[in-house]
């Protein structure tokens, strides 16, 4: 039976020390680091995802504003508050949260992000960042699934590992952070075939689909590290993940649970980008910011 990866332990120590790092960040800049959250509509998922958001914020001695705009809000007037957010000194990091009702562009809103506040990871200076190997903001969950594999203590280096899932928000840029830590990276999506071989290879299994129960025990390696980033329900509505939780538990090393593994993890990464971010544009020194 594999070891619990046990994200929401590993998740309160980074909190922990965001907490004590937000409190040297406010003494120096004599201000709390700031997260502005903007929900768009009244998806009752979403509506609980900013809550906890803005929760964990000041929990960990951040400022955590939410912005609740109806509905029918045009494409002008939301772009008018990221603007507005954008240009405030107090605001380090903003949060547009999706997904946004049908008739929002979407990828305009993400991009009216300014890239030293895009706490998210998804403006495209951002992403070239990541595909270049420069410094910059990383997505929260992808940053979160690094982290519970350095808690699980395998060596990356020459690791093979599966991603399957090639989204801009998990599945891609959890790539580059494995290929920047030397993994050799395949990239799985739909159109695979012999999915289930393809896993079976690998020391290193990331599922990021949104399938219940796709991958099966046997598609893991004995031995391999498994992180579910899915979330889903089943037939009687409790919230799994994409892995067959109790079959890959019999041969994984490391195996993160639904909930309980990457959930937690990103909400602690989105207040250290938050953090990370109040650091860079206040000046303070890159070493002096250990989380
Ligand atoms: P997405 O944008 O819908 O991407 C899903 C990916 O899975 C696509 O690349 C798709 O391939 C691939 N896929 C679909 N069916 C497949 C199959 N049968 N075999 C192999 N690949 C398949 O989803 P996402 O935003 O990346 O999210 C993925 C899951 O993670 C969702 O359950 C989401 O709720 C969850 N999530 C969790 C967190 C967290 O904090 N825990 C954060 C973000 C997302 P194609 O590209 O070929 O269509």
């Amino acid at each position: 039976m594999g070891r619990i990866l046990d994200g929401k332990a590993v998740a309160a120590e980074l909190r922990g020390r965001v907490a004590v790092a937000a409190g040297v960040f406010a003494s120096r800049a004599g201000r709390k680091a700031g997260l502005e959250v903007v929900l768009v509509g009244e998806d009752p998922a979403s509506q609980v995802y900013v809550r906890n958001k803005a929760r964990a914020c000041e929990e960990a001695g951040l400022r955590g504003v939410v912005h609740r705009l109806p509905a029918d809000t045009t494409q002008g007037a939301l772009l008018e508050l990221v603007h507005g957010l954008g240009a405030r000194d107090d605001v380090d990091g903003i949060l547009v949260q999706l997904p946004l009702p049908k008739h929002l562009h979407e990828d305009a809103v993400l991009q009216a992000v300014p890239a030293d506040k895009d706490v998210d990871g998804f403006h495209l200076l951002n992403a070239g960042a990541l595909f270049t190997g420069r410094e910059g903001l990383v997505p929260c969950t992808p940053t979160g699934c690094m982290r519970l594999l350095d808690h699980a203590g395998g060596d990356l280096s020459g690791a093979r590992a599966v991603v399957v899932g090639r989204s801009n928000i998990v599945g891609k840029p959890m790539a580059m952070l494995l290929l920047a830590r030397h993994a050799t990276v395949t990239l799985a999506h739909s159109r695979t075939r012999d999915l289930g071989l393809l896993c079976a290879t690998a020391d290193i299994l990331i599922a990021a689909v949104g399938r219940a129960g796709l991958v099966r025990g046997d598609w893991v390696r004995p031995g391999a590290i498994v992180i579910d980033v899915g979330i889903n329900r089943d037939a009687q509505g409790k919230l799994v993940g994409d892995v067959a939780f109790d079959e890959a538990a019999e041969r994984a090393a490391w195996i993160t649970p639904v909930p309980g593994g990457v959930g937690p993890m990103t909400i602690a990464c989105l207040l250290e980008n938050t953090l990370r971010a109040a650091w860079r544009r206040k000046g303070l020194p890159p070493g002096e910011l250990t989380l």
